[in-house]
């Protein structure tokens, strides 16, 4: 169509109106397409000012200059847009352009055969025509226009003709209308030649484009800026949101963290560090809720096994914690590989472990376990390439209804515990007869504590005789225990509480100093007198402290008492259990000019081949060997036997426990050389350990006396053993 319209334009070109006027209307028009584009407002319609001019043009020189000039200027309008970066395709161009050219034919067609030649309408200075003319030409351009505007975005757009018409096209009515009013007076003007009024109009122009120009990019500006801030109204929401995902986030991290150091801190509250084992705590949580549960239910079938290493200290104390650590997880190992899920071990501290065996059905179950953890334990751990051996001691006691807490089953298994340490079998299983003992015990160490503190310990004192000359060469120290309830208590009772909980150490020392103290006393006394030696006992225990020999020989410094006038009696199995050490503590006694002898000879290991070894000088023969003199020649062989190998060792001998008068004679017979016994004296305080001394020759009339004597001696002492109270 377009092309026809062209052609036809071309052909029809009235050459007789091309003049300087006409060439500077179509500069104008060039001119202004380029420089004064618009686009409406929510429109598809570009309108420049040369639109007004292509008004001018169909009212002075009629349609085919026109439908040229408004092709060429929309054509112009499309490359200036090209130039700008707008992206235009060549076809739209031409499309645009053969929009204007169409709806410029189609305005001055239909305007001629209507209005009658329109270039003569505006000459005739006829306003009304003009105006009709005007206002035909204004509606004409718009419609044709946008009809193809319209046809061409419905295409693209799934919306209505009529809607897309109306949205975008009709807006652009008043605009037509108001360039088409303009190139009117303007058109006027010209024929008038009014200055004044083309002076008006042309203001008049430029108003209305600046006016309007100032409209759209005010339209523009605040659709830009709403578009702006709506954009960064968004944006602020979608960082808001991810400040909020973060924020979440990171409380769910915190929350983590805080539920694991939680569950952490609960972990270690309830385990222990070394093995992870369940810890005391959580053992005796559980015994108590299995307690509940079988009070509950009436069926008690749990038991607990209290466990205890022997000789790990030893082990700690040789290999180093490093070892003694490895040993303790290596154990842990092993009792939980022979546990189920439904009992517990747990390591309760150090060397001991319990376990709870839940579901027993009978006690040979439960000793069947306790063999087989026995028997496993037993198994030597190997440790950079050493082999290291343990055993453990188990004590067992079966839930009943009688235990009112977990703590009390633990108890009475600790207790069977400590049972089990002196059983071949290295188990025992609980019975009240072992809590009573028990109470005892540690109600006496309870007790011993203050004895020392408050002076209740005291020292007797019982004669050691020459069985030559039958005179006191000295005493043995023996320590009682003046109980303020329970009155004198005997050393067997509270020696072995003693020793175990350490306590022995300071009563060695104190009845160390307490006897030098007497001794240099009575050695002031008696200076006549040879001087007194003086024994005291030293238990196994002070092997195992390095300070002993300067502590006794600070005692012997603070009391002045020569070293050769104390003599230490130590038990073999004292020596035996720590032979290395106590040989080296012996070595440095020996060195001071401590004198030491050999207490309860015969009774323990008797293992002659080590007592060379032994720096001693003096062997004392067990009270048992003494006593069974008496019931047959059997038993003095062993008596006899054992003078011979001290006189081959060149040992003196001392005999204990001399009670009667057959006894004394056969070990003098024997070449005995010193006797301590009932016979002599039985342990006395101080006061009457002085009155023997004043008479230190009353026993060399002995033999023809020996009735008397045996009588007198032989009452028995006032000592009350715990045993039997
Ligand atoms: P022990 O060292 O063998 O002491 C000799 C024990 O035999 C004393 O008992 C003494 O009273 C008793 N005895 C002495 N002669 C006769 C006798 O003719 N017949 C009878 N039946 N017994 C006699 P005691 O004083 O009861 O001491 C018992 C044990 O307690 C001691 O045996 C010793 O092992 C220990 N002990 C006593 N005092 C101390 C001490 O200060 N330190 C240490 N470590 N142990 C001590
Ligand atoms: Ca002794
Ligand atoms: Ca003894």
């Amino acid at each position: 169509m377009a092309v026809a319209v062209f052609g036809a334009s071309i052909y029809k070109l009235p050459t007789q109106k091309i003049g300087v006027n006409l060439i500077f209307l179509a500069l104008a028009t060039i001119f202004f397409s380029t420089f004064s584009q618009i686009q409406l407002p929510r429109t598809k319609i570009h309108i420049t000012v040369s639109d007004i001019l292509i008004f001018v043009s169909l009212l002075t020189y009629g349609g085919e200059i026109s439908v040229i000039l408004a092709m060429t200027e929309n054509l112009i309008t499309s490359i200036s847009f090209r130039r700008k970066g707008i992206n235009i395709k060549v076809r739209t161009m031409f499309l645009n352009s053969s929009i204007a050219g169409i709806a410029t034919f189609i305005t001055a067609i239909l305007g001629g055969y209507i209005f009658g030649p329109i270039t003569q309408v505006a000459k005739s200075g006829e306003i009304a025509d003009l105006a009709g003319l005007l206002l035909f030409m204004a509606v004409s351009q718009f419609l044709v226009n946008t009809l193809f505007i319209t046809i061409i975005s419905t295409a693209k757009s799934d919306k209505s003709v009529w809607r897309v018409w109306y949205e975008y096209c009709l807006n652009g009515l008043v605009i037509f209308v108001a360039c088409a009013i303009i190139a009117g007076i303007i058109v006027n003007g010209l024929y008038k030649i009014d200055p004044i009024l083309i002076l008006v109009s042309v203001a008049g122009a430029i108003t209305v484009y600046f006016t309007y120009r100032r409209y759209t990019d005010d339209v523009k500006i605040t659709a830009a800026k709403a578009e702006q801030s709506e954009r960064e109204r968004a944006e602020e929401a979608e960082k808001h949101i991810e400040q909020l995902q973060l924020h979440i986030a990171q409380q769910e991290i915190t929350e983590k963290a805080l539920r694991e150091s939680r569950e952490k801190f609960k972990h270690a509250a309830y385990h222990d560090a070394l093995t992870d084992l369940p810890n005391r705590s959580l053992l005796t949580k559980h015994l108590q809720f299995l307690m509940e549960r079988a009070k509950e239910t009436g069926g008690y079938n749990f038991a607990v096994l209290f466990l205890d290493l022997n000789r790990f200290k030893m082990i700690n104390d040789s290999l180093g914690h490093f070892t003694g650590d490895s040993i303790i997880l290596g154990v842990a190992m092993r009792l939980a590989s022979l546990t189920r899920k439904e009992d517990m071990v747990a390591r309760l501290n150090g060397d001991e472990f319990a376990i709870i065996l839940n579901g027993v059905m009978s006690i040979d179950d439960i000793i069947h376990f306790a063999e087989l953890v026995k028997r496993k334990l037993s198994l030597p751990f190997t440790l950079d390439e050493r082999q290291i051996f343990t055993s453990v001691s188990i004590g067992i006691v079966i839930g009943d209804e009688s235990y009112e807490g977990a703590e009390d089953l633990l108890r009475d298994a600790d207790i069977a515990m400590y049972k089990a340490k002196k059983s071949d079998k290295h188990y025992s299983i609980f019975d009240k007869n072992m809590q009573t003992r028990a109470v005892t015990l540690l109600e006496v160490e309870t007790d011993l504590r203050y004895a020392i503190q408050g002076n209740e310990l005291v020292a007797y004192y019982q004669p050691i005789v020459d069985l030559q000359s039958m005179k006191l060469i000295g005493f043995e120290a023996l320590m009682r225990w003046n109980h303020p309830k329970r009155g004198l208590v005997s050393p067997v009772d509270f020696i072995p509480v003693s020793e175990s909980t350490g306590l022995i150490v300071p009563m060695t020392l104190w009845i160390l100093r307490d006897s030098c103290e007497k001794l240099a006393k009575w050695n002031k006394q008696f200076p006549d007198k040879k001087p007194l030696m003086m024994s005291v006992n030293l238990s196994g225990k002070h092997f195992a402290q390095d300070n002993l020999v300067a502590q006794i020989k600070q005692i012997l410094k603070d009391t002045k008492v020569h070293p050769n006038c104390l003599k230490l009696e130590i038990t073999e199995s004292a020596v035996m259990e720590n032979a290395e050490a106590a040989i080296s503590i012996l070595n440095q006694l020996r060195r001071i000019g401590i004198q030491l002898s050999i207490d309860d000879f015969g009774t323990g290991y008797s293992s002659l081949s080590y007592l060379h070894r032994f720096p001693i000088e003096t062997l004392k023969i067990d009270r048992s060997f003494v006593s069974a003199m008496d019931q047959g020649s059997e038993n003095g062989e062993i008596v006899r036997t054992v003078i011979a190998l001290a006189k081959a060792l060149k040992l003196n001998i001392i005999a204990e426990g001399i009670e009667t008068i057959h006894q004394l004679h056969q070990l003098r017979i024997l070449g005995c050389q010193y006797g301590q016994g009932f016979l002599f004296s039985k342990p006395v305080p101080m006061q009457e350990a002085e009155a023997l001394l004043e008479d230190s020759e009353r026993w060399k009339n002995i033999m023809p006396q020996e009735n008397v004597h045996v009588l007198q001696n032989n009452e028995p002492e006032k000592i009350i053993h715990l045993n039997s109270l």
